[in-house]
């Protein structure tokens, strides 16, 4: 009986060592919903397979697995946008960001969006952005085309941002880190190195992970 008291107390002052240390870390999974935007416009229609969808996802788990975060594909729709022809206009010349912006917060489609998850709408291009989070309407487009290369771990900062995740200074090493001044060391806009995530981070996007989606951030993109 001794014995088995004794080993209760190791027990639980396992667990709370493990939990202070954060080694304890129980996987979340968080449902995303993947829209496909089809177009006739060859700058809009993503014109990607189901299968490049979950390469995608594999890449963006591997930068949210340091913090117990795996995202599961709900499912994969295809998606009609509106404003196909002013967005296409915009997207031959992108210049005016602020309106390129409104003009995609007033062309998403929303009838599809999975109201208990999180959501990408994946185009072809957004000029010289690799993914926004449109906080607006709480969605993530990302770009599978874009001029600086399709890269997971852009698709895994935006997702960040949907975790409430603002950003942190240009250091090169934070997924979280905000777009590096032109003419700054080159190591810094490599956005393949940038996916670490600091312990404070973690806690708030795990945090986040259990309310749902995030709204409240200053910047986003
Ligand atoms: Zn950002």
């Amino acid at each position: 009986m001794k014995t088995h008291f004794y080993l209760y107390l190791n027990l639980i002052g396992l667990l709370t060592m493990l939990e202070c240390t954060s080694l304890y870390r129980p996987m979340m999974e968080l449902p995303l919903r993947v829209h496909i935007i089809n177009s006739n416009h060859s700058g809009i229609d993503a014109n990607i397979s189901n299968s490049e969808v979950k390469e995608l996802l594999v890449g963006v788990n591997k930068v949210w697995k340091q913090a117990g975060i795996t995202w599961k594909i709900e499912s994969i729709v295809p998606s009609i946008i509106g404003n196909e022809d002013k967005l296409a206009n915009f997207l031959r010349k992108p210049k005016d960001l602020t309106y390129g912006r409104k003009l995609l917060v007033n062309s998403i489609p929303l009838e599809n969006k999975l109201e208990t998850g999180w959501n990408v709408f994946l185009i072809k291009s957004l000029g010289p952005s690799g993914g926004v989070y449109l906080r607006e309407l709480c969605v993530i487009m990302f770009p599978v085309h874009s001029d600086i290369g399709r890269h997971p771990q852009i698709l895994a900062h935006e997702l960040g941002h949907a975790l409430g995740l603002n950003h942190v200074k240009a250091d090169g090493l934070n997924l979280m880190q905000e777009k590096p001044p032109k003419g700054t060391d080159e190591s810094l806009r490599d956005p393949t190195k940038a996916n670490y995530l600091s312990k404070e981070q973690i806690s708030k996007a795990r945090k986040q992970a259990l309310l749902g989606r995030a709204f409240d951030i200053r910047r986003d993109y």
